[in-house]
């Protein structure tokens, strides 16, 4: 096997230095290999996220193949334009001369995938990685194998072979992988992991984009809109059966409306999913066994408001809200990373704000109230990769806006140009004409020497 993986990426490696991937007509071609496969093959994409996550059809397409249309959609209409030299101006001292920024290639870069959205997160940042003119070798989880299988099989049929390479297996597969020489890589996962990958990234000194994950924060004021607030922390939760990074992980709401938004949690919940989730065709399920026992586990660290049914061999857990939290619970020290929900009460802005300073600065926060002063307070007294008011997950949706954690929740960032940019280095290029060349700059510096 890592004779396979080293030649693979020697293959990528030789047809990066032919220079096939630099035109730009080359990229935006490869984009629309994409966008063509995931049209042809929508249904059996569907279906394999229904086989690994029980996700439905309407979810799959939002959160996945729907994300991956405008992902491909916005890089292909700006790609030209974030492919341009930029040209800056000259200072006095080298003029005459030209300046520009002039974004190139990094050459053979490896992208290592997360179960939860097995599509969107392997296949964005690989979007990002052809259109800065790459060559990418793409490792999808192996908690997810239908759909680890589907891409392994149908990649090649739409992008070349010479261009993009899938790697499909487990730890030790990505351990192989790890051992090559890549030039940048993109791991999507849990910190355990991540540090592993870096580890390996030193030997090479290969720059790595580590989009991780955290505790993130839900924090309800008194005067937020709380039936508004509770469908849209619902929302954010229970998607995917609460398997996502920027879920949010736990809710701080002040103390004087906690009940109404438990009260509007539960009512959300029937809302969506009926009285008996367990029979909603939109409730996904956990990915493994493994995770389902972890989860149930956390089911006695507090009061059960909402749900707490579960099924193991369903792998189905129901959506859950729990109060009477102790902190020091297990399900406040680990990222749940599914559908339990504990709700701790505070007395004020400034009592969430230490409870968050206290913790590890988290992927993302949320913040509910109808006032900007405090929401601006939220964001300028908290640390996190990304921030959404009065809404969750929304923020995703802005190809604007860049993605990415801060500390233990990651570093790097992609989406949009942001995607672009981390898979170039921004090559500084002054050209300076042969003409004019004043002796006062070279030694022995006879001017200069005159004035000291
Ligand atoms: P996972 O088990 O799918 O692992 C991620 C990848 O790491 C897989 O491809 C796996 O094969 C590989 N891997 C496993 N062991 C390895 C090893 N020893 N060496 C090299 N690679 C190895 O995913 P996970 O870690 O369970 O993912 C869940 C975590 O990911 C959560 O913490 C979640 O918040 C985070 N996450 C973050 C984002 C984000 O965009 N920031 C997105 C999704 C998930």
């Amino acid at each position: 096997m890592s004779t396979t993986i080293a030649s693979s990426v020697q293959r990528l490696r030789a047809t990066y230095d032919s220079g096939l991937t630099r035109p730009a007509s080359w990229r935006i071609n490869q984009l629309k290999q994409l966008q063509q496969l995931l049209n042809e093959h929508e249904a059996a994409l569907l279906s394999a996220l229904n086989a690994d996550l029980g996700k439905s059809t309407a979810e799959g397409w939002l959160t996945e193949l729907g994300y991956l249309h405008s992902d491909i959609k916005h890089t292909v209409k700006h790609l030209k334009k974030w492919m341009r030299p930029q040209r800056v101006s000259q200072p006095l001292m080298a003029w005459p001369g030209r300046s520009y920024r002039y974004p190139e290639p990094l050459g053979v870069v490896l992208v290592i995938g997360a179960w939860n959205y097995p599509l969107q997160l392997l296949l964005s940042p690989m979007v990002a990685a052809l259109a800065a003119g790459n060559c990418v070798v793409v490792k999808p989880s192996e908690l997810a194998p239908k759909t680890a299988e589907l891409l392994e099989r149908l990649l090649p049929d739409y992008l070349s072979a010479e261009t993009v390479q899938v790697v499909t297996g487990d730890a030790a597969v990505a351990t192989q992988l790890l051992q090559q020489r890549f030039d940048h890589i993109l791991y999507t996962g849990g910190g355990r992991v991540g540090r592993i990958v870096m580890k390996a990234a030193a030997e090479f000194l290969t720059p790595v984009t580590l989009e991780l994950g955290g505790k993130s924060p839900a924090v309800v004021l008194e005067d937020a809109d709380i039936s508004v607030a509770a469908r849209r922390i619902a929302w954010g939760k229970w998607l995917n059966a609460g398997q996502t990074c920027i879920a949010p992980d736990y809710v701080l709401v002040h103390e004087n409306v906690h009940d109404q938004l438990v009260s509007a949690l539960k009512t959300a919940i029937n809302e969506f999913f009926g009285s008996d989730p367990s029979t909603s065709e939109d409730y996904g399920r956990i990915v493994n066994q493994q995770h389902c026992e972890r989860l149930v586990s956390y089911l006695d660290n507090g009061t059960i408001a909402a749900g707490g049914q579960h099924d193991m061999r369903g792998r189905f857990i129901a959506p859950t809200v729990l109060t009477e939290v102790d902190e020091q619970s297990d399900v406040m020290q680990d990222e749940i990373f599914g559908p339990i929900l504990p709700v701790l009460k505070i007395k004020n802005l400034a009592s969430a704000v230490s409870f968050i300073r206290e913790r590890d600065k988290p992927l993302a926060l949320y913040g509910f109230s109808c006032s900007q002063r405090a929401l601006q307070q939220l964001t300028e007294q908290t640390h996190a990769g990304n921030q959404c008011n009065n809404d969750t997950l929304m923020f995703m949706l802005n190809p604007e806006l860049p993605f990415g954690g801060v500390g233990p929740s990651g570093m790097g960032r992609y989406h949009g140009r942001f995607g672009f940019e981390t898979f170039s280095h921004l090559k500084s290029v002054m050209t300076r004409p042969f003409k004019m060349d004043p002796n006062f700059r070279y030694p022995p510096y006879t001017p200069f020497k005159q004035k000291l």
